[in-house]
């Protein structure tokens, strides 16, 4: 199923709506705030319209996935749940060429990624969390795992469909209804996405998809009827959520930042860390919570390295997202441009020398070159705040103490990679990084049966694989004493 269809490479596929409404109990409908446009990054152009929800959509979305839930999703068993999953990853496939033109044109990503990385694992989320949902018995929660009920999930930009994914399949296959909100600059892809819940039959109102900016979200997550959340965005607005929920009640996993180690010894293949160190940061224009931003190496390659490094990231093209050649497409929004741009010059500021190859960005839109920081200490700004852009901000070390102390030294844990020739080292380096995911001679690789996440500020919960699906059930069997009286 991980096979995609051939290289999209024109709109043309595309059959989009002028304006689009909101997803609420099985129909778009309209919603009661002020609509706002969705543009593509690379040239700034209106895509579409869309609605903000209110208070009073978000309710109405709530009450739409708790009579889906009360009375048809919590009712049905696993298997036909189950049926329901399978459709919709079938219907993924279908619509991959299309899907793929959409999130690049809304998101900026090269069509390369997603068509050969986003679209194939949104799917294989689906296919992967179907076959789960009649075999909850087995999940390790004790017999008779229950849903929590209604889940409300707020995505960010960076995967908007990929993330939707992470969120809809467990939670379903668990037996949850869901109201999603995405990211206000790349929600076409949901809105395509409830078009395949129509499609696939889905009884109304168990996938309900609300458009708008943070007050939506924060809506969402306040709402009384909601029992579980699952964020995935930046710390301080999932420190936001974990406040206002605290005492509540409500089940909650944040996944959150990460500032990531990659760290590269000596007797590392080398050619193949290149690659690595590049897909680490450059992928997706560096916008990914995991992205190894911070390459460790060791000194005594150093130099070597950074000059091969170099003669890599010449090779880049940056450019149209929807030409397949491109390697780097373009920065999300204006406000991520200004972030990068300001920490960038904070690594300038505070003593770090610069670099990105020769490299002409177009006239419009959000763009940013590929960057290289060497010299950078840990105290820097760069080393310290995840920058969710192309800049590589790179230190070195002696010793796999030292490698380790360095990799450590930040408020994040979500992910980390090491390069070495030795089994026993990466291991034991391994053992020691507090990072939810190391990868060892690979990175940015991700499969629906491997849980992800985080220590520290990165967040807490699991999502992926069967811990994934623990995140949306409570024990029954074992929390619930069930006395019955007979005459
Ligand atoms: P963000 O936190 O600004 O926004 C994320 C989502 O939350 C958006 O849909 C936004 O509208 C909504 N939101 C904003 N304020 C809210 C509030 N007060 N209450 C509820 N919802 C609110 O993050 P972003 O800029 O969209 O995404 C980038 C961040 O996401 C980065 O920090 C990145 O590391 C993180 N991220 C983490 C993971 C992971 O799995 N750990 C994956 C992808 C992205």
């Amino acid at each position: 199923f991980l096979e995609y269809a051939p290289a999209p490479e024109s709109t043309a596929i595309l059959n989009l709506k002028n304006e689009y409404g909101l997803f609420i109990d099985g129909e778009f409908v309209e919603g009661s705030g002020t609509p706002f446009a969705t543009i593509s990054p690379a040239d700034e152009h209106v895509i579409a319209t869309m609605q903000s929800a209110t208070d009073a959509d978000v309710d109405r979305a709530v009450a739409a996935a708790r009579t889906a839930y009360e009375r048809v999703w919590s009712r049905m068993s696993g298997s036909d749940r189950g049926k329901y999953l399978f459709r919709i990853a079938r219907l993924i496939q279908e619509r991959a060429r299309e899907l793929a033109v959409a999130e690049s044109l809304d998101n900026g990503k090269p069509i390369k990624e997603s068509r050969d990385v986003d679209v194939p694992l949104v799917a294989a989320w689906f296919f992967y969390y179907a076959g789960w949902a009649d075999k909850l018995d087995y999940a390790g929660l004790g017999p008779n795992p229950r849903a929590l009920g209604v889940a409300g999930q707020v995505i960010p930009w960076n995967f908007p469909l990929l993330m939707l994914s992470w969120k809809i399949a467990p939670a379903l296959a668990a037996g949850n209804t869901v109201v999603l909100k995405p990211a206000e600059t790349t929600s076409l892809t949901a809105l395509l996405f409830a078009e395949i819940v129509q499609q696939a039959g889905l009884p109304n109102g168990v996938v309900n998809i609300i458009t708008g900016a943070g007050s939506t979200g924060q809506a969402l997550v306040r709402h009384p009827d909601v029992n579980k959340i699952a964020f995935t965005g930046s710390t301080a607005v999932g420190r936001e959520i974990a406040k206002s929920v605290a005492g509540t009640g409500k089940k909650v996993t944040l996944e959150l930042g990460g500032k990531a180690a990659n760290i590269v010894f000596d007797d590392a293949p080398i050619d193949q860390a290149i690659e690595g160190v590049v897909n680490g940061i450059f992928f997706n224009q560096g916008h990914v919570c995991c992205a190894g931003s911070r390459l460790l190496v060791q000194e005594s390659i150093h130099d070597e390295f950074i000059d091969r490094l170099k003669s890599r990231l010449s090779t880049l093209r940056l450019g149209d997202p929807l030409d397949k050649n491109t390697d780097i497409g373009a920065i999300n929004s204006a406000e991520q441009l200004e972030r990068i741009r300001t920490l960038s010059a904070a690594g300038e500021a505070e003593g770090a020398t610069r670099w990105s190859p020769e490299c002409e960005l177009p006239s419009q839109g959000y763009w940013f070159a590929p960057t290289i920081f060497t010299g950078v200490s840990t105290s820097h700004r760069i080393a310290r705040e995840e920058i969710f852009g192309p800049v590589l901000s790179v230190l070195s070390f002696r010793t796999p103490d030292e490698a380790i102390a360095k990799a450590n030294n930040t408020p994040y844990g979500l992910s980390a990679g090491i390069w070495s020739d030795k089994g026993s080292r990466i291991l034991a380096v391994a053992d020691r990084l507090r990072a939810g995911v190391v990868w060892a001679n690979t990175f940015n690789r991700f499969d629906p049966a491997s849980p992800f996440g985080g220590y520290k500020e990165s967040g807490y919960g699991r999502e992926g694989g069967r811990h994934g699906l623990g995140a949306y059930l409570a024990p029954a069997a074992s929390g619930r004493a069930v006395t019955a009286a007979s005459d």
